[in-house]
């Protein structure tokens, strides 16, 4: 079977059409914003994948999404980052959607009307705690006001509505993390330039500011994370979403350098298993945490976040030893008559960058392997 051949058809039964309208565009106009990828992915249905079908949505499961993603990376490594980002935050819609809610109204009005959702939990401050968000969040009669910034958030030019990580002080004082859902039209949301990398640019990470915003409370999901940063059900469930999606889309990236590699013309035959080793095993292990939520009840526990992270920086792993040894493969003369293969290598290296890094969880993980409860470094 040939290499990929596997995604492209997950990705081909539930998105008509996304791969070939990708492949017809050259990679540096896909990751140039503004990227006709997002387009083409609206046009196919992917902002509906993870709606379930009895809400106008595909409904695929996890397994089918980050095979998804992997063709996806494959082909546009800007859109693998700003589709994950949307992802997970439907995941999170799906997860907390009660009969008849306002959740389940905006899941239909996602898959009918295509809508793209951002997701901003950073801050642009090194060594912030992802789950300790500055933004504020103040009940004000019957309303509740957002005020600060968040950066960078992918799809930042193209999103319909924004999710983002707030504190928000409950009934007894207590600051919590909460998630407010906020349509991008909302008076008050300003788009400003953030990303100066021409490298994922195609992802829109701009910074969201948000001056005043004034919100229904409805729209305000209060979690049960607090100072301590251990994620509660919700949270813990979309990381494994968000790890998920991430890690199997920069593997993506990483596998379009390999398929060069394979498909290049001239040279002596690779040694196929090196070649391929790292990203496949590391994909196995993606595969088998997105089995294992089909297969294991909600709600999931802090061991199975435990596992997507150890297969993420395994990716990590994998990835970096990968891209060196393709581009060698590929040798002087491709490097120096076309950026395509240092650009998937500099992209597909991006996976480190995401929360929570992997240099933070040291001791968090180490706490957990001592019998505590983990928490998000
Ligand atoms: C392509 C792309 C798209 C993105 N899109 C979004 C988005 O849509 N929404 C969003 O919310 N965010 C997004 N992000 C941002 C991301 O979520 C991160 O929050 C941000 O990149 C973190 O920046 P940082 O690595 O400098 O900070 P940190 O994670 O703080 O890390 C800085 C360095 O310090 C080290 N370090 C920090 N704390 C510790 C510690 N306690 N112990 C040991 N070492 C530590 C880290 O390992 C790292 O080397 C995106 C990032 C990228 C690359």
């Amino acid at each position: 079977m040939p290499f990929l051949q596997r995604e492209r058809a997950v990705l081909e039964a539930h998105l008509p059409g996304l791969d070939a309208a990708l492949a017809a565009h050259p990679l540096d106009r896909l990751e140039t914003a503004p990227s006709p990828a997002l387009a083409a992915f609206r046009t196919a249905g992917g902002p509906g994948l993870l709606v379930p079908r009895a809400l106008g949505g595909r409904g695929i499961s996890a397994l089918e999404a980050v095979r998804i993603q992997r063709a996806v990376g494959a082909r546009c490594p800007s859109l693998a980052v700003g589709s994950t980002m949307h992802h997970f935050s439907v995941a999170g819609l799906v997860r907390s959607a009660v009969p008849g809610g306002a959740e389940e109204q905006l899941l239909t009005a996602i898959a009918a009307d295509g809508l793209l959702l951002a997701s901003g939990f950073a801050e642009g401050r090194a060594g912030q705690n992802i789950l300790k968000p500055h933004i504020t969040a103040e009940r004000r009669g019957d309303r509740v006001v957002l005020n600060g910034s968040k950066m960078p958030c992918s799809l930042a030019r193209s999103m319909d509505l924004l999710t983002a990580s707030v504190l928000l002080a409950d009934q007894d004082g207590v600051e919590r993390l909460a998630v407010a859902l906020i349509p991008a039209g909302t008076p008050g949301i300003e788009v400003r330039p953030f990303w100066r990398n021409p490298v994922l640019a195609g992802a829109e990470s701009e910074q969201v500011v948000l001056t005043e915003v004034a919100i229904d409370p409805e729209m305000v999901l209060l979690t049960e994370v607090t100072a301590d940063a251990v994620p509660d059900d919700l949270n813990t469930a979309g990381f494994l979403w968000f790890e998920l999606l991430l890690t199997a889309g920069y593997l993506g990236v990483a596998s379009a350098l390999v398929e060069r590699v394979l498909t290049r013309p001239a040279g002596p035959p690779e040694d196929a298993a090196a070649l391929i080793g790292g990203t496949e095993a590391a994909m196995l292990a993606v595969e088998a945490v997105a089995r294992a939520l089909a297969d294991e009840e909600q709600p999931w526990d802090d061991g199975l976040l435990v596992s997507a992270l150890t297969a993420r920086y395994a990716a990590e792993d994998a990835i970096a030893r990968t891209t060196r040894s393709c581009l060698t493969a590929l040798g002087g003369m491709s490097f120096v008559s076309s950026t395509e293969g240092s650009y998937l290598a500099s992209a597909a290296g991006a996976l480190a960058f995401h929360p929570p890094a992997r240099a933070r969880m040291a001791g968090p993980l180490r706490e957990y392997l001592d019998g505590r409860p983990l928490r998000i470094g």
